[in-house]
């Protein structure tokens, strides 16, 4: 076997770049290939890590030694059998939780995007070294110290190979740590970029969100040893990345909770506990059951599965469904969540063009690729999977059972020896679960058909009243309203700048795609008055209902006249209500 130890200097903030040098010592003489991911489990989207990379120089005891580039990728290095040294530089300055970023407070590293890999190797080392980083940062990661390092330091730490490797980002910088235990196993939360936050509080949400996702699969997973949420805060950002005993989240400066505020619960916060929510359902559920192609993840190309509707979506009803078991959510709230991702489901027209398989599949090229037409022809595999969860969870409590206890048993199945699923053990597990197969075919129809769910029929089994109201725009997605006036239809995303309404999307079938509206347009005037927001609003309440709107607008600098057809708001908001207090609805929700 080949042996490789890394090694990763934080070089320089100012132009943010990292140092990587391969200490490698072959096992023969032929020439070796070293090569980096293109893209990083989780994020189905071809990245192309390399492109970060420059500066290779190869040298050994004698001196250098000759090294080609094979492809975008790989490098191929002639060593006849001797160790050799490789290094180079990476630029660091992606603001995601899946590539790398160096700046003055934060260094975040994904292996994956910076070391590159030496094929048939053993056991691992990475040592890390502060370089040009300021004196007092400290390290977070789920990787293994080595014997001599001491806890949250720079220095040597460890991995079993290559995937473990890159399954360990890092969180470098001046780090708040908070610790608690789940079942016996130590959990840490470390932030980098907070401002005044409570992080006690944070820690203590989090030690509840994780024990009620440990009940959804009745254990921990057997080699989880220890678990880190790194948690990277910056002025705006969103996001997170699963690994097996880790996640690297992006979150907003103030969405962490104010300690002068104790009591306060603010959306932004919710948001948050939801994204780690989702991020440690992952833990179990996609990072150990998994689709069978993943059980070797192949790194340097695209590899699809049409199962992303069970492992995104499942795990996005499942992360905001544990916010109301734990109590940190009352239920009415949980229903306002859910009333938001209806709407914007139900309101898409893509539903009817692309189904959760298709989506699933082309994840890679459309749903990490969505231009203005994503709203017309990508399903949102997160949100409509996760009502497919809902509508199979009423199904199923239908029936006296509930849809933790089938996570369980798929758990129980192929999870824990990480044997991997395709759709026919699925339905058999289903099957199995149900004592027939007439839900494995409804469950069927739900991912292979372009077509709306049974919301409402659904809904109602769980004990909830659905109905919905006219949405003043596209951004309107939940909440009572009563109108003075009713909200005229549009149908378009838009934003407003000083020159008028930038449209970004028109959705099929609206009042805006009837006008001819297109993505790009900067509409200028309405009804012969310069367009604002305020003017906007007001030329939309007082024109009368069955009168049209003339628009002014320029589109690729022509000015252009087109008119707005009078029709009403189409009702896209969803409206959710407990039918009553149900027993049904406490089976649902707990207590
Ligand atoms: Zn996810």
């Amino acid at each position: 076997m080949n042996q490789v130890r890394y090694q990763l200097e934080l070089l320089d903030f100012v132009s943010h770049y990292y140092r990587v040098t391969l200490e490698v010592t072959p096992c023969s003489d032929e020439p070796m290939r070293l090569r980096l991911p293109a893209w990083i489990p989780g994020s189905y989207m071809v990245r192309d890590f390399a492109r970060n990379i420059q500066a290779m120089q190869v040298v050994n005891h004698q001196g250098t030694l000759p090294w080609h580039q094979v492809d975008k990728q790989t490098w191929q290095v002639v060593h006849g059998g001797s160790p050799f040294q490789l290094s180079y530089l990476v630029y660091a300055y992606d603001l995601s939780v899946r590539a790398n970023y160096f700046n003055d407070e934060i260094a975040a590293v994904n292996p994956a995007a910076c070391c590159l890999e030496v094929a048939d190797c053993g056991p691992l080392s990475l040592t890390v070294l502060p370089g040009g980083a300021p004196e007092h940062w400290q390290v977070a990661t789920g990787l293994t110290r080595a014997e001599n390092t001491a806890p949250l330091s720079f220095g040597e730490y460890v991995a079993r190979d290559y995937a473990q490797l890159i399954d360990c980002p890092l969180l470098i910088g001046d780090i708040a740590v908070r610790s608690f235990v789940v079942a016996g196993v130590t959990h840490h939360h470390a932030v980098v970029g907070a401002w005044n936050a409570d992080y006690d509080r944070v820690a203590e949400d989090l030690r509840r969100i994780c024990d009620t996702q440990r009940q959804v699969f009745g254990e921990l997973p057997a080699d989880l040893n220890e678990y880190w949420f790194l948690t990277w805060v910056v002025d705006k950002g969103y996001g997170g990345l699963e690994h097996r005993n880790s996640t690297l989240l992006l979150c907003n400066r103030f969405d962490l909770p104010n300690p002068r505020a104790p009591e306060q619960l603010t959306d932004d916060y919710v948001t948050f506990l939801g994204l780690c929510s989702h991020e440690y359902f992952h833990t179990w559920w996609v990072k150990r059951a998994r689709p069978k192609v993943f059980s070797h993840y192949q790194l340097d190309a695209e590899q699809y599965t049409d199962q992303l509707w069970l492992y995104e979506g499942f795990t996005s009803y499942f992360d905001d469904l544990a916010l109301v078991h734990c109590g940190l959510i009352n239920k009415q709230r949980y229903l306002t969540l859910l009333s938001e991702t209806i709407s914007r489901v139900e309101r898409a027209s893509n539903q009817h063009r692309q189904s959760l398989r298709a989506s699933s599949f082309n994840a890679w090229t459309m749903y990490y690729k969505q231009d203005e037409n994503a709203q017309n022809a990508v399903t949102n595999y997160y949100g409509k999977g996760s009502l497919v969860a809902l509508c199979l969870e009423a199904q199923l409590q239908q029936r006296g059972l509930s849809l933790a206890g089938f996570m369980q048993a798929c758990w129980q199945a192929y999870g824990r020896n990480e044997s991997g699923s395709d759709w026919s053990l699925l339905a058999q597990i289903l099957d199995g679960y149900t004592g027939d197969s007439s839900l494995s075919n409804l469950l069927w129809q739900w991912i292979d058909e372009a077509k709306p769910l049974p919301l409402v029929e659904s809904l109602a089994a769980l004990g909830v009243t659905m109905t919905s109201r006219a949405a003043i725009n596209q951004q309107d997605v939940s909440g009572v309203k009563t109108f003075v006036v009713e909200p005229r239809g549009f149908g378009a995303w838009y934003e407003f700048k000083p020159e008028g309404m930038h449209i970004s999307a028109v959705a099929e079938y609206s009042a805006a795609k009837q006008a001819g509206l297109m993505a790009g347009d900067i509409v200028i005037a309405a009804q012969g008055l310069k367009l604002s927001e305020t003017s906007w609003r007001e030329i939309l309440q007082r024109t009368a209902a069955d009168s049209p709107i003339e628009l002014h607008l320029f589109r690729q600098q022509r000015l252009v006249c087109l008119t707005l057809p009078a029709e009403p708001a189409a009702a896209t908001v969803a409206l959710l209500q407990f039918t009553a207090d149900q027993p049904q609805v406490e089976r649902w929700l707990g207590n």
